[in-house]
């Protein structure tokens, strides 16, 4: 996928009031063999505004992967949310995610 991001810094419409939304998703699957179902799926979800097209960011939620969570991107805009089919009995994987805590976040 090849998207182009404004950085923070870039002029964007400063009086505009946010007031409707394009989403994007997107549906990873990950693990299992060829010609067999994945372990796991994330949905990758990002959020900008349709009216000055800035992005906006997920919060409170940790940086990094979650295979059994909610995780976001380094900068904070794709949120990465752990999904199954709804009639799926969920095992536990043999790959695990990671998080990124910061020096003030409590253990
Ligand atoms: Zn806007």
């Amino acid at each position: 996928m090849t998207e182009t991001t404004q950085s923070a810094t870039e002029n964007y419409d400063m009086a505009c009031e946010h007031g409707e939304f394009h989403t994007d998703v997107s549906v990873i699957r990950l693990g299992g063999q060829p010609g067999q179902m994945p372990n796991r799926y994330l949905a990758e979800v990002r959020v900008r505004c349709a009216q000055c097209d800035k992005p906006f960011r997920f919060r409170g939620l940790p940086m990094g992967l979650g295979l059994d969570g909610a995780a976001v991107s380094g900068d904070g805009q794709e949120v990465r949310l752990a999904i199954a089919p709804v009639d799926e009995v969920i095992e536990p994987c043999d790959v695990r995610g990671f998080t990124v805590k910061g020096p003030d976040d409590e253990c």
